[in-house]
């Protein structure tokens, strides 16, 4: 054992829960896990082989722990899927959200509006990159949604533009790589082949441009001259599409679903000033990384850039309930307005447009980062868990390690020299998962990329415990050599 592991602490001295309830019957838990494998179909999820597996079935969820119906519990290494920002049930959150739904539940917004989602728009628009140009707020209730929005409004302002001229910008600029969502449109500006490839008869067509990519497409080559690369690629794109660009679309400093892809600080700027010299909109996808993740409130206010248009999701409402947002600058917003009988209108919307509790638990959200001081009390985490990355770098399958603030993917390979990624069938990441799992740790890997998204509220012992325990869950799921 190595002294890191000597030194860290003891899953039941860290886990929260008070003693467990009840447990199921023999034949309650039989019922309820057949009924997980005869009645659900799970996402991205292959289901030939999960029925065959055992199911894990979460009944409570406390700071950043969750326990199983059998009363296991597990530290919350992935955030539940990257939303979780202050860690499952915290107290101020669930009273704001108790308060309303004794209050109002839900009201449609096609029409109306509700005390928390005017308070919340108002304190969006106060926080969001540029304090204030991004001034109207449209919301919805998946980071699929605000894409496939911030996409539809930038096609519709160019569309109906009063100057004739513009009307001709209809293309979306995109990045290899890029993950915005499952719907149709944000599939469109998406880029990954696996998920995207078998629908592209249904997809619009974009320009798409590089992402950078070091470590995979110009293995031991310059980084920076591959980002350099990257961005003549996209300059051309505008060039040869000149005065046709409705919008160039990307998330900003890490493509997450692409296994933790970064980009610097410096690219995200030429990228955004280019759209901006081609007179395109810039629509940036903070869903992943807004709300902390990056270690600032937004991954854009890292680099001091403002886009036109802002997709949030995921972390605003803490993590407690469904809701989105696309924030739109006042130039975009006016591109909408006219007399009725124009048609300017921009005809969107959804059931749930707006709900009450989502904004309740949005605002409380917004609250306790303030009450917490969550993002300076993080600081010392993220050395913390910089300190641990740079020794695992050494490790002889790791790869690549990614991170940016929270979000952190580590590559493992087979040859770590020549970067020879793993046979797939081995499939190592998901053996590294399981491993994790049977030590009390959750988390998710993209192929054989470790992710790991911490809540911001992760404590110094917790992320020793998640650390050490990812090292083991490694050294274990290898192949033997
Ligand atoms: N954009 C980004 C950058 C994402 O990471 C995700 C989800 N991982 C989405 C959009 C889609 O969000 P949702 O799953 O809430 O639809």
């Amino acid at each position: 054992m190595t002294d890191s592991l000597l030194a860290t602490p003891a899953l039941a001295d860290l886990q929260p829960f008070d003693e467990p309830p009840p447990p199921l019957s023999t034949t309650e838990r039989q019922a309820l896990l057949d009924a997980d494998r005869s009645a659900l179909w799970k996402p991205f999820t292959q289901m030939a082989g999960y029925v065959e597996g055992e199911p894990l079935i979460l009944r409570e969820g406390r700071g950043n722990w969750l326990r199983d119906i059998d009363g296991r519990v597990f530290l919350d290494g992935v955030s539940s899927l990257w939303v979780s920002v202050h860690g499952h049930s915290h107290p101020t959150i669930v009273r704001r959200v108790r308060e309303q739904l004794d209050t109002l539940d839900h009201a449609t917004m096609l029409g109306p509006s509700t005390l928390p989602a005017v308070q919340l728009a108002e304190k969006l628009v106060e926080i969001a990159p540029g304090h204030g140009h991004l001034s109207r707020v449209f919301y919805s209730d998946s980071g699929s949604t605000s894409v496939e929005i911030a996409v539809k409004m930038a096609y519709q302002y160019f569309a109906q533009h009063r100057d004739e001229s513009q009307r001709k910008r209809n293309v979306f600029v995109t990045l290899s790589g890029a993950y915005h969502g499952d719907t149709l449109g944000s599939v469109s500006v998406g880029g990954i082949d696996l998920f995207h490839q078998i629908y592209a008869p249904l997809l619009f067509s974009t320009r798409q441009a590089p992402g950078p990519d070091p470590y995979h497409r110009a293995f031991g080559e310059d980084p920076e001259a591959h980002e350099a690369a990257c961005l003549k690629a996209l300059e051309l794109i505008f060039e040869e599409e000149s005065g046709k660009v409705a919008a160039l679309v990307m998330e900003p400093l890490m493509q997450g679903a692409a296994g933790m892809l970064r980009h610097s600080v410096d690219f995200l700027r030429s990228a955004a000033a280019l759209a901006r010299e081609h007179g395109a909109l810039l629509i940036i996808d903070e869903v992943a990384t807004g709300f902390g993740r990056s270690g600032r409130m937004f991954a854009c206010d890292v680099a001091g850039v403002v886009p036109d248009l802002l997709c949030m999701a995921k972390g605003i409402s803490g993590g407690v309930l469904p809701l989105a947002a696309t924030l739109a600058s006042e130039q975009v917003y006016e591109g909408f307005l006219g007399d009725y009988t124009e048609y300017r209108t921009f005809f969107h919307g959804h059931s749930y447009t707006g709900n009450p509790l989502a904004c309740a638990a949005a605002l409380a959200s917004l609250e306790v980062f303030e009450e917490e001081r969550t993002l300076e009390r993080l600081a010392p985490r993220l050395e913390q868990l910089e300190a641990w990355l740079n020794r695992l770098s050494a490790h002889p399958h790791v790869g690549s390690i990614r991170r940016l603030g929270v979000m952190v993917g580590i590559e493992l390979v087979a040859d770590k020299d020549k970067g020879t990624p793993f046979d797939a069938g081995l499939r190592v990441g998901n053996r590294v998962i399981e491993a994790a799992l049977e030590h009390g740790l959750l988390i998710r890997p993209l192929g054989d990329v470790v992710v790991l998204m911490p809540t911001l509220a992760i404590t110094e012992d917790e992320l020793t415990f998640l650390c050490a325990t990812v090292e083991r869950s490694i050294n274990e799921a290898l192949p033997e050599r």
